[in-house]
């Protein structure tokens, strides 16, 4: 069997964390180095590794994490003001973790979204 991603643990709760959301399709909970006054990590309960392996058995689960992301948003009162959602895609898009999440940055105005990492 493969290895439980460290998320599949925080759902599970084998690791600890700030779960705020959990449903059978999708999962939400404070990342632990947070890059802006609020940052959330919405991730599939079914350890997709990445967008490169989604199918279309998965758009249920991955339509979830869009409405999920709406209704921390209005929790947190920047459903108005403006929110960002990152889904980075594998070593060049920057992806730490194999398990499909959803990063939701807000407050404040968010800086750029920059450029390749000079060599
Ligand atoms: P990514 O680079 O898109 O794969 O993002 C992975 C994110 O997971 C990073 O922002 C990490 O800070 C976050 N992270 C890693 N371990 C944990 C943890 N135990 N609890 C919460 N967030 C975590």
């Amino acid at each position: 069997m493969a290895e439980e991603t460290i998320f599949t643990k925080i759902i599970n709760g084998t690791i600890p964390s700030k779960i705020i959301y959990h449903d059978e399709l999708v999962s939400a909970f404070a990342d632990i180095n947070p890059k802006a006054e609020h940052h959330i990590l919405i991730v599939t309960n079914k350890p997709i590794p990445s967008v490169a392996n989604v199918t279309k058995d998965d758009e249920p689960a991955l339509g979830r994490l869009f409405t999920v992301a709406r209704k921390i948003a209005e929790d947190l009162n920047v459903n108005e003001s403006g929110y960002r959602l990152i889904v980075n895609v594998g070593k060049d898009g920057g992806q730490e973790v194999p398990h499909i999440h959803m990063h939701l940055l807000a407050g404040g105005k968010l800086g750029g979204l920059g450029f390749p990492d000079k060599k």
